[in-house]
């Protein structure tokens, strides 16, 4: 180390004198006194890398004892915030993956926060007083609202279908059709998942047609099942075959081989009543005769993250009899904001007014644009006269791989300042608090009205306008 380097190092202030500084401040009486100390610790850490890396030349004469003091108090307040958080959904797809699917109903939130702060009877039968399953809470609500004989609750569809496969067709060969193999973002893709099950997928058909020769060709000694995906993240169009769930009943009764379906996103509503396109629903399915019907808990349904396997009574028995199943069942609280989802479907009307996925698909287009143009009259009061807000049309999507050629009519607030670059104020947005994510399109950051919660809009005000009015963007 050469002299220069030496000097500045040796002026840094000791972790002691810096522990001694922090008593008097105010930060002291907040924190956990180990909480200070780790952040003097990796700042001055951090501040000494920082003078190493730079050449003699470059060094500053002195470390500034104000810009220290601030570099310590931002690395206590980064140390104490969360790293998975909420944000605000302004980019227009409902059931958005990577923004945590569908938030849950007020009603779930409120059993979850009263199952998991206290003892529950998850595996206790009250009426017996003895040993219960954590199994038995939602089927006989789930035989109520779809008609199937048994239902079993797991972590997730991906695992649903794990274990289906498993249960049912260990080194045995599975009839699906290549038309319905999907990729399911975040790069998995389901034919793996299904291989990983053990059984052995007999792939049936080209791309784009698949006739019911073709899976009645591949029958033979080794078939335990035949499985239609349905392919909602995408969709086939133009010269298209693909067997009907009724045609695969028709075929599977035929050779005694039991039919599944993955549906994906398992909805319970006709939302063709809405104007939306026709998804399968999870009685239909089942009333077409489908042996078991696999799907996801927090897309359409709205709910937690979950898999549902609901149909025949004697495969269900034997997907629960599966030791997979201890591996992939569902935690107190998944079962908890389930059902308390799941209750609201006993009424449409409730289903569709207090399951925010469901309200987000279903709110007419004019009650967006009223709730966007009252969001811009709201900004404009508060903002700089320099920064146009401006409500335009615009699309949402259900997104989630669901209704995937579905475009919703939207409205956006659409966003221009001459002190804030577009990409600067999408970047200052999502690292707001709460964090917004929105868009950028022809230079104005865009806000879709449609994915935000009316609970979000007063702190999204807020955030708006402290940036807007704060100190222009810097660099
Ligand atoms: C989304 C999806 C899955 C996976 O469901 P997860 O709940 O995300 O595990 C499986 N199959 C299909 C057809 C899907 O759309």
């Amino acid at each position: 180390m050469d002299d220069g380097h030496r000097q500045l190092l040796r002026q840094l202030p000791s972790v002691d004198e810096l522990i001694l500084f922090f008593q008097e401040h105010p930060l002291a009486a907040e924190l956990p006194r180990t909480i200070l100390v780790k952040a003097i610790r990796q700042t001055l850490a951090e501040v000494r890398r920082q003078l190493l890396e730079l050449s003699p030349d470059t060094l500053p004469e002195r470390v500034d004892r104000e810009w220290l003091l601030a570099q310590i108090q931002q690395q206590v307040r980064q140390s104490q915030s969360f790293r998975l958080l909420r944000v605000i959904n302004a980019t227009g797809v409902i059931i958005h993956t990577n923004l945590g699917r569908s938030p849950l109903a007020q009603a779930a939130m409120e059993q979850i926060a009263a199952v998991g702060a206290h003892y529950s009877n998850l595996e206790y039968n009250l009426a017996t007083g003895t040993r219960g399953s954590r199994h038995d809470h939602l089927e006989a609500l789930l035989q109520e609202l779809t008609g199937a004989e048994a239902a079993l609750v797991v972590n997730n569809n991906a695992g649903a279908v794990l274990l289906t496969l498993n249960s049912l067709a260990q080194d045995r060969e599975v009839i699906v059709s290549r038309g319905q193999l999907v990729e399911i973002g975040g790069s998995f893709r389901m034919p793996d998942v299904m291989r990983a099950s053990g059984a052995i997928l007999r792939e049936v058909g080209t791309t784009n047609k698949t006739h019911l020769f073709d899976y009645e060709q591949a029958i033979g000694p080794e078939t335990a099942l035949l499985l239609k995906v349905h392919t909602s993240n995408y969709r086939i169009t133009g010269f298209t075959k693909e067997v009907s769930l009724p045609e695969m009943v028709a075929l599977g009764k035929k050779f005694d081989l039991p039919v599944v379906e993955d549906l994906g996103s398992g909805c319970f509503l006709d939302l063709s009543r809405y104007g939306l396109d026709k998804e399968p629903t999870v009685t239909e399915a089942l009333q077409a005769g489908a042996d078991l019907v696999l799907f996801s808990g927090d897309k359409l349904l709205g709910g937690p993250q979950a898999g549902l396997a609901m149909g025949s009574r004697v495969l269900v028995e034997r997907l629960k009899r599966n030791p997979l199943t201890r591996a992939l069942r569902p935690d107190k609280l998944t079962l908890a904001g389930l059902e308390a989802t799941l209750r609201l479907y006993r009424d449409e009307e409730q289903a569709v007014q207090a399951i925010p996925t469901l309200r987000m698909i279903t709110r007419p287009a004019v009650e967006v644009k009223r709730r966007a143009q009252g969001l811009a009259r709201r900004l404009r009061r508060l903002l700089p006269g320099q920064t146009k807000v401006n409500v335009i049309p615009a699309t949402a999507r259900v997104g989630g791989g669901a209704l995937p050629q579905v475009e919703l009519p939207s409205f956006a607030l659409s966003l221009t300042d001459p002190a804030w670059p577009a990409h600067k104020l999408e970047e200052a947005l999502r690292a707001a608090t709460p964090p917004v994510v929105g868009r950028v399109e022809h230079q104005k950051v865009l806000l879709d009205v449609r994915t935000i919660l009316p609970e979000d809009e007063v702190v999204l005000v807020t955030v708006l306008t402290d940036i807007l009015k704060g100190e222009k963007h810097s660099g």
